[in-house]
């Protein structure tokens, strides 16, 4: 990651140097009002929302032909696209039969979907396909999956260590393990035994630092950390892991200087990881309910982490002129960035308390993601919205 740590410190000094304190918004009117350190100047935070919808739209209809190297990782495209629409507020029914049609040509006939027609099923594409799927939300697109023949795939997956592989004859680490059990749990296909031995194979990949790696004895990592978690949390056994240790290493994954999230030790601040890390926070949060809450004082009124320093970085930094959110300054903007950044905001703004911690005026509220589960009403953690996950949980 070769940054721009320099810019982005003067970028955030210019800024910085022109806001006094006040106060944030606060949705809930009858909630006291929160105190920052920062916002004078609020009418400069502003949500570029339709730049963005207006370049995810052109994103979604083509892509320019420098794309052609990521031609296996078409579903994901979709689904970055489709959720950030979502997030921001306008995925248009219009888009629907689009998205149904485009994925139903990248499902194998042994199950699971491909990164393109006629490709081989992977794990990856297959939990973006399925959320897709998701967002889209139309009976048509719910058709599209084969459940059956998706069970058969998962359980093809499985891998004697206790993870999935990707693919066949692919490796094994913790993305299979969440992309498995997110996509069984948005079909209500989860059964025993394709959980069987997840538990431990996650506990074994839990490190000394506290969060998640990819695979035993490797770092720990903000993406496989969420990915193990989100896993635990949708089988409600997120108690196995040591949460102390956990919430300790993640909340000194978010940077004082920027306010942004690193995704693993001594690393630069990344917008992706506003999702990634900042999602674990709600999680955990789960996790230590799950584990019987009178053991631990939960917070009430916050999630371990800061939410307007998140949400400063990503409106000041991660915007680009032109549309779209990109990793940090001087970069270029992209759509998994762009979803992942969204994502992570909107979990910024909703907390465990009725207040939204909002940086801004109205108009920079997103959608509420499921980035929390909830098992006391059977609500899976995946990534799309509460809305999407109420209407498939309907359907199947
Ligand atoms: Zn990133």
């Amino acid at each position: 990651m070769r940054g721009a740590p320099a810019e982005l410190t003067l970028s955030l000094l210019c800024h910085l140097s022109h806001l006094r304190a006040t106060r944030v918004t606060s949705v809930d009117a009858s909630a006291p009002a929160r105190h920052v350190w920062l916002s004078g100047a609020q009418a400069e935070i502003c949500l570029q929302r339709e730049a963005h919808l207006a370049w995810l739209k052109r994103g979604f209809t083509s892509l320019p032909p420098n794309f052609a190297g990521l031609d296996a990782s078409r579903p994901w495209f979709v689904f970055w696209i489709a959720h950030a629409m979502e997030v921001l507020g306008d995925f248009d029914d219009h888009w629907a039969p689009k998205v149904a049609s485009f994925l139903s040509h990248c499902q194998d006939p042994t199950g699971g979907f491909a990164g393109g027609p006629s490709q081989l099923p992977h794990l990856a594409p297959t939990y973006a396909a399925v959320s897709a799927l998701m967002v889209a939300g139309t009976e048509e697109a719910y058709q599209v999956v084969d459940r059956a023949a998706m069970y058969d795939f998962l359980m093809r997956m499985k891998s004697p260590e206790g993870g999935f592989k990707m693919h066949d004859e692919g490796e094994t680490d913790m993305r299979g393990c969440y992309c498995a059990i997110a996509v069984a749990s948005m079909l209500h296909i989860l059964t025993d035994e394709l959980m069987e031995g997840i538990p431990e194979y996650i506990c074994r990949c839990q490190t000394w630092e506290g969060g998640i790696a990819g695979e035993e004895g490797l770092e720990a990592h903000g993406g496989y950390s969420y990915c193990g978690l989100a896993t635990l949390c949708i089988a409600g056994k997120a108690d196995a892991l040591d949460l102390h240790g956990f919430l300790k290493w993640a909340v000194h994954k978010q940077m004082t200087h920027e306010g942004g999230f690193q995704g693993r030790a001594n690393k630069l601040v990344d917008s992706c990881y506003s999702f990634w890390q900042g999602a674990i926070f709600p999680l955990l949060h789960e996790a230590f309910r799950q584990g019987g809450s009178e053991k631990v004082p939960l917070p009430k009124d916050h999630c371990w982490f800061a939410p307007e320093p998140l949400q400063m970085y990503l409106l000041l930094a991660c915007q680009h002129p032109a549309g779209g959110l990109r990793d940090k300054p001087n970069k270029s903007a992209d759509f998994y960035h762009t979803c992942y950044a969204l994502s992570g905001m909107a979990v910024s703004q909703y907390d465990v308390s009725n207040h939204t911690p909002l940086l801004g005026d109205l108009g920079n509220l997103l959608e509420r993601t499921d980035a929390r589960s909830d098992q006391r009403k059977k609500k899976p953690s995946t990534l799309v919205s509460k809305d999407a996950t109420f209407s498939s949980w309907h359907y199947y």
